[in-house]
């Protein structure tokens, strides 16, 4: 039986478990992401379960949850965690000026400034706050942070500020469709939830890449992970790890878990580094006694049984493959924005399926057909008024902490002028 060794002394969560399971990978996430204090206690045999009081514990019932008030749960849904969390809400108001979709740092910045401004704002979030940024492990380059903060940390702040000013965010909730009509902008969520607004901010981000290599979503939780997986470092001591990328993301990776894995083999498709990454990580990565860059590298395959047990490279110049034992992938290939809803709603977007907005629309001659009043877009409104996009998710945005947080706040100065004229 191992613990994690940053378990907290009053965690609000015990989390039992086993390794390579994809639904305790879930759990974990969900709330490393949200900044739960948790322990994590992996099950190795049936001797410790029964040591714990979990005898006749099967793989089917993990992970169990057993909270502060010992409340215990056998394999919870997130829904059923929010729950006990007293996260989990319907809306509370029949409408709201303001809706907000994606509670990363665009949404969570649109949340603060909304609700601070007198807006009756709501927050629906699929998953947990802080979106992308939740998932890295420290973010060095965001104002105002010298030391770096964690994505996890800084999205926990955010949504304090948020609830502070009155915003409502309602976790574990995914928007899945809309109607809008004059002055009404009706979302449905996956559970049949109506949410009523004047305005709405798409703050949806992107979805991560797949390596659309054979057996990846049999191994999705149980060996191979997206993102920079700051949740799982602690448990990688002494492990080999692999890391597939080659951007600020998956170098912020490697960095992370230089620091107790045994070795990382970072796989990186191009012929460098230098191109993609910051050069304040190129550096750090060249100095790590324990980093193997492998340059015109591929991933092709993966194996194992439950889980993923090895990984083969492929060098795409020479041909050469490399076979590497690991339980450990960690895939940050970046990713592509989840917008179909939008397709169904007329609203413009480019080809990889970003939402076009402002002057945008007007450089696009199909798009500024699209455009129905005879005032011209604002900055961060698509062509139907009233629904704006914010950070990654919209054309041509910056992909940054910094630049997805000024987004959410001036999609809100956007969203004032609409609401006031139209
Ligand atoms: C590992 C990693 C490290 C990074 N490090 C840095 C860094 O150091 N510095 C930096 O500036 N940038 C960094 N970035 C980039 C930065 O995190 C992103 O640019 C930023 O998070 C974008 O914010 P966003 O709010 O636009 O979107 P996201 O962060 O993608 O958030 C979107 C949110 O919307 C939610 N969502 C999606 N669809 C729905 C739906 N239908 N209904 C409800 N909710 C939905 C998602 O669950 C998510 O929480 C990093 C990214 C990664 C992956």
């Amino acid at each position: 039986m191992t613990e994690t060794p940053s378990s907290p002394d009053n965690p609000v969560v015990t989390v039992y478990g086993r390794a390579g399971s994809a639904p305790c990978y879930a759990v974990r996430d969900f709330l490393y992401r949200n900044d739960v204090r948790f322990r994590w206690v992996e099950l190795r045999t049936d001797e410790d379960a029964r040591m714990h009081g979990l005898d006749g514990i099967t793989d089917n019932h993990l992970p169990v949850c057993v909270f502060a008030d010992q409340t215990r749960i056998e394999r919870p849904t997130i829904q059923q965690i929010s729950q006990k969390l007293g996260w989990f809400g319907d809306p509370s108001r029949t409408q709201y000026d303001l809706a907000i979709y994606g509670a990363g740092p665009a949404g969570l910045s649109a949340g603060v400034y909304g609700a601070s401004e007198g807006l009756k704002t709501v927050l629906v979030e699929r998953w947990a706050v802080g979106g992308q940024a939740s998932s890295s492990p420290k973010i060095e380059n965001y104002l105002g942070f010298p030391q770096g903060i964690s994505g996890a940390e800084l999205a926990d702040h955010a949504r304090d500020q948020a609830c502070r000013f009155g915003a409502e965010i309602l976790i574990a909730r995914e928007g899945v469709r809309a109607e809008f009509s004059v002055g009404t902008r009706i979302g449905y969520l996956a559970d049949g939830t109506k949410v009523v607004a004047r305005a709405v901010i798409c703050a949806t981000g992107i979805d991560y890449h797949r390596l659309a290599v054979e057996n990846e979503e049999r191994f999705r939780g149980a060996g191979v992970y997206y993102g920079a997986g700051a949740s799982e470092a602690h448990l990688c001591v002494g492990r080999h790890i692999v890391v597939i990328g080659g951007g600020n993301s998956a170098a912020q990776a490697t960095l992370h878990f230089a620091r107790n894995a045994a070795r990382i083999t970072l796989a990186v498709r191009g012929e460098s580094l230098k191109s993609s990454v910051s050069a304040y990580l190129v550096d750090r990565i060249q100095s790590a006694a324990n980093v193997d860059v492998r340059t015109h590298t591929e991933a092709i395959s993966l194996e194992g049984r439950d889980m993923l047990e090895r990984v083969v490279l492929r060098n795409n110049r020479t041909g050469a493959e490399d076979r590497i034992d690991t339980h450990w992938l960690f895939v940050c290939i970046g990713g592509a924005p989840r917008t179909e809803w939008a397709a169904a709603l007329g609203v413009a977007r480019d080809q990889a399926g970003y939402l076009v907005t402002g002057p945008d629309l007007l450089h696009d001659d199909a798009s500024a057909r699209a455009w129905p009043l005879d005032r011209p877009p604002y900055y961060l409104e698509t062509n139907v008024p009233g629904l704006f996009a914010a950070g990654d998710v919209r054309h041509n945005s910056v992909k940054r902490v910094a630049s997805a947080v000024g987004e959410g706040a001036m999609a809100v100065a956007f969203v004032h002028r609409y609401l006031a004229t139209g």
